[in-house]
């Protein structure tokens, strides 16, 4: 579904983050990509949603250069989470969540509709959270609606850099299961971005290892724990 094909990108200092890069990620497939910090994950990511574009080589979804989709459609389908959650802090959790689909011009009670069950995906009761600021929730409560927020347009694809990383031990855990309860019931093409391996053994369909801007291994959690 999502193709990398011999992709390099020279930021312009002249920093090569990615060296000939090509992966395969089928639809409905969790893939990890992980690897230590700066090996280029974050930039292979973002280059999905075109926040980055290639130096060289090419991006397709499902068989269509993404150089040729405007950016501003691309993103309205692809839900992207990251570490420092991005809520609107003078924004409702139902108006943090609705963002996306106000843009695709629903309905006012389509929205609340949707507002509601995205709060009970993510384990939160709608009628407690519907209308707190961020301010008034935990870091685990921030970012369970950060991950509503990005399945609120009903995206094919969801692209997660470190999600969980500035959780504790114990949300980080809860949010985890949940992920994985979720994805068992969306089947969404999800890209998660992370440097733990536990996580990434946790939650992986397959994982692809990175190391110094290239991919080193793949395999699902099984395969590499068999062959390390
Ligand atoms: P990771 O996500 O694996 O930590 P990144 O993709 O963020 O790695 O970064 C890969 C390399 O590119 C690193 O050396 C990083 O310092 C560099 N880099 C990232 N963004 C920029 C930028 N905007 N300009 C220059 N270099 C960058
Ligand atoms: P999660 O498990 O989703 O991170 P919790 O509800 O367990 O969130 O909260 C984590 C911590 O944050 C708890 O100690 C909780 O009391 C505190 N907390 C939650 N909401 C608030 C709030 N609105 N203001 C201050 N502290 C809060």
């Amino acid at each position: 579904m999502i193709r990398f094909d011999r992709v390099t990108k020279k930021y312009e200092d002249g920093t090569v983050a990615l060296k000939n890069f090509s992966l395969e990620i089928s639809r409905g497939e969790l893939l990890v990509l992980i690897g230590p910090s700066g090996c280029g994950k974050t930039t292979a990511l973002r280059m999905i949603n075109r926040l980055i574009e290639p130096t060289e080589g090419s991006i397709t979804i499902d068989g269509r250069d993404i150089s040729g989709i405007d950016p501003v459609e691309l993103r309205r389908n692809i839900g992207y989470v990251i570490q420092q959650i991005g809520l609107f802090p003078h924004m409702t959790v139902a108006e943090n969540i609705s963002l996306v689909p106000q843009l695709k011009k629903w309905d006012r009670e389509a929205c609340r509709k949707r507002v509601d069950e995205l709060l009970d995906m993510v384990g939160l009761e709608p009628d407690t959270f519907r209308d707190r600021y961020p301010s008034e929730l935990s870091g685990g409560q921030q970012q369970r609606i950060g991950v509503a927020r990005a399945l609120a347009g009903e995206p094919d694809i969801v692209l997660m850099d470190e999600p969980f990383s500035a959780l504790d031990p114990i949300s980080r855990e809860q949010l985890q299961d949940d992920l994985i309860r979720l994805q068992s019931e969306m089947r969404k093409t999800i890209v998660f971005v992370t440097h733990d391996m536990d996580e990434a053994l946790k939650v992986a369909d397959r994982i692809v290892v990175m190391n110094e801007k290239r991919l080193v291994q793949t395999g699902t959690p099984d395969q590499l724990l068999e062959h390390p």
